[in-house]
């Protein structure tokens, strides 16, 4: 044997999931007994459901000799930026404004990164008062605060891009900052709401030790524009401060800065998103239906994944999941009072006994007024729909539910289910909440879902609303090669706000792209 042998082995979970008797199985698929290798790396996990019993696929490394001591190195290391001559303004401390932020250092350009919400430990106590109180603090919520949309969320850390070599390089820097090595391994990695926090709040020390700046509690509320060409920024304290480029990284909740935009005359653009509602299930159904097992063992909550296509008025469009969380609660997720919107996260276990996902369908811009609204008339929709599902549900964060059962069939629930939601929820027809089309489509999803997936469609799920802040309803345009605003130098629209991301890894990825574009810029 060579100094390295990779093998491949599947296995069942019992002994996948056991580090002792996967050793054993891994040499032994290597044709070696114990003892006849120094060390055996793990590099692929995935789970095959396929057969009649489900199995894990392994991909291993068998070292024979002593591995290089650091299986995943060399780590990432900064330089101290402090003095830099060159800086930039980074809007947002979600995925795509922390990963610009350490990836400007890297290039030796010093980050500002200004973050209307709080650092994530202080955040924590508004989450309590919007679970327990009913209370949306606009500036520190479920999507507004250190870590971003990102921070209390589910953690799943993968994306349909297919840029493989960008998305191990943030996987690598996320274990760097404390992450479990796991998710350079798994074929579906995830980090968990318990471990995201502590993740986030490494990512900003290494950004301030290195000398660049994180300020909390700091709305931008004002443009500083030279002609067509972006200075700096102006805070809600009344600050105004300049750099050699403004990276806008605000995420799609920020609807004030998509009208400050507006206001000042830098275009916008109307953009399709996805809406629906949220379902909700007992993960023993889904671990059953997709592992054919009543008791899951030592395998991870099963999830799934379900499209559709619908026809409506003679319209196809497709009905599919969206941000599946195993073993995971349903969270409010307004920025603001008056409005009710939901969406979902797990610990890193996924061991609570609900499963939930979004259930959405596209919003086209034929659905949009965009005579009235103009670049705003997705923005406007969707907190039209919001604020109905406050209103409906009694004007507090209850969200209006419906059993699924009951929903297919025009029916409101007599009762509904227990639930992982936490402000608690109120029985109502959703069809008032969505509309005739919406509601159309998503019966028509619901009713081939309930097909693939046994005891899917039926009054032993609920549905939650709404599901609306799947992606952004806007775009902020940019040029493809310098990632600048067409007409406005020196702002450089990023990640899941600007309508260039979808999810952790592909804003983060997004945020280290647009660093390199402002030193691409800077350096002339
Ligand atoms: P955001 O994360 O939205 O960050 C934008 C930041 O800008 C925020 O911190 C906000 O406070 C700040 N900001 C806004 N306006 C201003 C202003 N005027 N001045 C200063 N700062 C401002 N994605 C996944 O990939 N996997 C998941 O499991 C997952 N689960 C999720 C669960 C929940 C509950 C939610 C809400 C989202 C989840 N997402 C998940 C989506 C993911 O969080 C986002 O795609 C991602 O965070 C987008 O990153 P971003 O940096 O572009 O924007």
């Amino acid at each position: 044997m060579s100094e390295k042998q990779e093998i491949e082995a599947l296995l069942p979970p019992e002994v996948a999931y056991d580090e002792y008797a996967r050793y054993r199985a891994l040499l032994a698929a290597a044709g070696l007994q114990p003892g006849q290798a120094d060390f055996v790396h793990l590099r692929k996990r995935s789970i095959d459901a396929r057969g009649r019993q489900p199995l894990v696929r392994l991909r291993a490394d068998i070292w024979r000799s002593a591995p290089p001591t650091d299986l995943f190195g060399p780590w990432f290391q900064y330089p101290d930026i402090s003095r830099a001559r060159r800086s930039v303004l980074i809007v947002g401390a979600g995925p795509a404004g922390l990963f610009a932020a350490l990836r400007a250092i890297e290039l030796g350009i010093r980050p500002i990164v200004l973050e209307r919400g709080k650092d994530v430990r202080t955040r924590r106590r508004d989450l309590a008062a919007l679970n327990k109180e009913h209370v949306v603090n606009p500036d520190s919520n479920y999507c507004f605060g250190e870590g971003g949309a990102g921070t209390y969320s589910d953690g799943k850390l993968y994306t349909r891009s297919t840029k493989r070599g960008d998305i191990q390089r943030i996987l690598k820097l996320l274990v760097q900052h404390g992450a479990t090595p796991e998710i350079m391994v798994d074929a579906h990695p995830h980090i968990g709401t318990n471990k995201l926090p502590g993740v986030v709040a490494a990512l900003r020390e290494s950004i301030r030790q290195a000398g660049g700046e994180v300020r909390f509690d700091t709305r931008v509320t004002d443009l500083i524009l030279a002609g067509t060409h972006l200075r700096g920024v102006v805070t809600a304290a009344g600050e105004a401060l300049e750099a050699d480029a403004v990276i806008l990284a605000t995420g799609h909740s920020a609807r004030d800065i998509y009208e400050l935009l507006h206001r000042r005359g830098v275009r916008i653009e109307a953009k399709p998103f996805a809406l629906g509602v949220r379902v909700e299930h007992q993960q023993e159904l889904i671990d059953q239906a997709q592992y054919r097992r009543a008791d899951r063992g030592p395998l991870p909550a099963a999830s799934y994944s379900l499209v559709h296509q619908t026809q409506w008025q003679g319209q196809q469009r497709g009905v599919f999941s969206f941000c599946m969380c195993p073993g995971g609660f349903i969270v409010p997720a307004a920025t603001a009072p008056g409005e009710v919107v939901v969406n979902g996260m797990s610990p890193s276990r996924r061991d609570s006994r609900f499963a939930n996902s979004g259930i959405v369908t596209a919003i086209e811009l034929e659905d949009m007024d965009l005579q009235r609204y103009g670049a705003l008339a997705g923005l406007q929709l969707q907190q039209q729909i919001e604020q109905r599902a406050c209103q409906l549900a009694g004007n507090t964060q209850l969200a209006p539910a419906q059993r699924l059962g009951d929903f297919l069939k025009g029916k409101v629930s007599a009762e509904l289910l227990d639930t992982s939601y936490q402000p608690g929820l109120v029985s109502v027809n959703m069809e008032q909440v969505l509309g005739q089309g919406l509601t159309a489509r998503l019966r028509q999803g619901f009713e081939n879902f309930g097909r693939k997936i046994p005891g899917y469609a039926t009054n032993a799920a609920q549905i939650v609303g709404v599901e609306s802040r799947t992606s952004a309803p806007v775009r902020i345009p940019r040029d493809p090669a310098t990632l600048q605003h067409p007409e406005t130098t020196g702002l450089f629209p990023c990640g899941e706000g600007a309508g260039y991301a979808g999810g952790i890894v592909s804003a983060a990825m997004d945020g280290e792209r647009c660093a390199e574009a402002v030193a691409a810029l800077v350096r002339g």
